[in-house]
């Protein structure tokens, strides 16, 4: 089959063709759609694979996007001009927004070293500029050690945990790696193939809801960490963040807990969601800060073979498919609307908290996707007007006091309290809160 293929001249989209097909079909597929010869067909590559399970009763078929080269591309172009299906393939390829000079004056500076840091920091070091990263928590395999400690035995390291440490909240995260924010400039296939060469499956360049799994990013973030290494920048763990120099409006520096101060103008705050003592250090050194909405609630779990069936009928559990997902909106009368996120298909519910006597759940799965249980946020959008008025940290202590009352109801072990969705629907409060998966882990 195609393999990589960056840019294209050709793409066709909508080619359909049934689950089980054999993996020559392609070929022989996109030949007869564009009526060439087999020997004319130069390469191709698949862009993109989705199927289509809302319409029951229909053969379920994958549907393909296809870019290739062909030899005498313009004839075809001509002869398909008003065939909307196919098109000249657009140029996703990656252009870098600088280069450094030969003599590099300052070395710009990356705050975090999650995902967001890790592409600032990969980008900078791809342009020539020598970034130098500080990270608060520690690098991956001793970070692991800490986040299963916190799973396994209750014991929480506020500066290592899944939140904090090598790869941020990224590493521990469930990897699934689609968006539903417009990228005119394709940014995000720059991502996908910065992945597909730390260690990703090929098949994120083109599934439709590209999944990593948990346990595969470990040895990415490593991987990525030594490409920056390799390029001249340099990564530090244990290195919190605790000030900023400045003069006038100018930033100049960073100072670390140790007391050590880095001298540059050019610095990278990616700090995340859970660093809230840096969020309150940069309020109070007058960086401008404003709330925004977001969204809180609860996990919700269900066997997984109750979600194949309904989103998959007959063809569920068919290999090519894996573990169903779905995706719930309801916008209530009261204009709220409330919405499953963050689905993770065969999973598990994980504890993800960073700070002591508080419990936050998210969700994670592996590669194979074969747990027991599908699980999903169920959130309802809040928003600073209506939900938390009082300035830009009150939405940050609104989760501070649901966190904290989530540690106490849960037993104060950090295990999430959990009921049973009829209890809840009914408004009944149960005579004894259970804890989620205490088969797998203590969340
Ligand atoms: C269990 C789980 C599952 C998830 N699943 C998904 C998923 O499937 N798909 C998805 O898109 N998203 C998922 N997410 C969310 C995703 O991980 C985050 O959106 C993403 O990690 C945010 O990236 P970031 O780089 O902005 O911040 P973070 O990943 O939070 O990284 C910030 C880094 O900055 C460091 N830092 C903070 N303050 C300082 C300081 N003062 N000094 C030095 N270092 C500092 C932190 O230690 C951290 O490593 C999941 C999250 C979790 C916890």
């Amino acid at each position: 089959m195609a393999g990589i293929l960056d840019p294209v001249m050709l793409r066709i989209t909508e080619l359909k063709l049934p689950l089980d097909h054999p993996d020559e079909a392609l070929r022989e597929a996109i030949v007869q759609r564009l009526g060439i010869s087999d020997d004319q067909l130069l390469d191709f590559t698949l862009f993109k694979r989705s199927y289509d399970a809302r319409k029951k009763n229909t053969e379920l078929l994958f549907i393909y996007t296809i870019d290739l080269t062909a030899s005498d591309e313009a004839a075809l172009l001509h002869k398909f001009a008003d065939d909307h299906n196919i098109t000249p393939a657009p140029d996703v390829s990656y252009k870098p927004v600088g280069q450094a000079p030969a003599e590099l004056a300052e070395r710009p500076i990356v705050v975090g070293f999650g995902p967001c840091g890790i592409f600032a920091g990969l980008l900078l070091a791809q342009m020539g500029f020598k970034p130098i990263i500080l990270e608060r928590g520690k690098e991956v395999r001793q970070r692991t050690k800490d986040t299963w400690g916190l799973w396994r035995k209750s014991v929480l390291n506020p500066e290592s945990n899944v939140q904090f440490g090598e790869g941020g909240a990224g590493t521990f995260s469930d990897g699934k790696l689609y968006s539903q924010i417009k990228d005119p400039k394709h940014h995000g296939r720059k991502v996908l193939h910065e992945f597909v060469k730390a260690g990703a499956p090929d098949e994120i360049l083109y599934v439709n809801k590209p999944h990593i799994g948990t346990f595969r990013l470990t040895g990415m973030v490593e991987n990525m960490r030594q490409q920056i290494e390799a390029m001249g920048g340099e990564v530090r763990f244990e290195q919190k963040v605790t000030d900023l120099i400045s003069e006038g409006e100018q930033l100049t520096g960073v100072v670390l807990e140790s007391g050590e101060q880095l001298q540059s103008r050019h610095v990278v705050l990616a700090l995340g969601h859970s660093a809230r003592d840096t969020f309150r250090m940069l309020h109070a050194r007058g960086v401008f800060m404003e709330a925004k909405p977001f969204s809180i609630g609860f996990r919700i779990e269900h066997p997984q073979t109750l979600i194949d069936q309904a989103r998959l009928g007959k063809y569920a559990g068919h290999p090519k498919l894996g573990a169903a997902d779905y995706k719930l909106v309801y916008h209530a009368k009261n204009g709220r609307s409330v919405y499953s996120f963050c689905m993770c298909p065969g999973g598990t519910v994980v504890a993800a908290t960073s700070e002591p006597g508080r419990v936050v759940t998210n969700g994670m799965s592996q590669y194979s996707r074969n747990e027991r249980n599908a699980n999903s946020g169920i959130v309802v959008g809040i928003t600073p007007e209506q939900d938390y008025p009082g300035g830009p940290l009150a939405g940050i202590e609104l989760q501070e006091r649901l966190e904290s009352l989530a540690y106490e109801l849960g037993g104060s072990n950090y295990q999430a309290p959990a009921q049973l969705v009829g209890d809840f629907v009914a408004g009944r409060r149960p005579a004894h809160w259970a804890v989620s998966n205490p088969h797998t882990s203590r969340a």
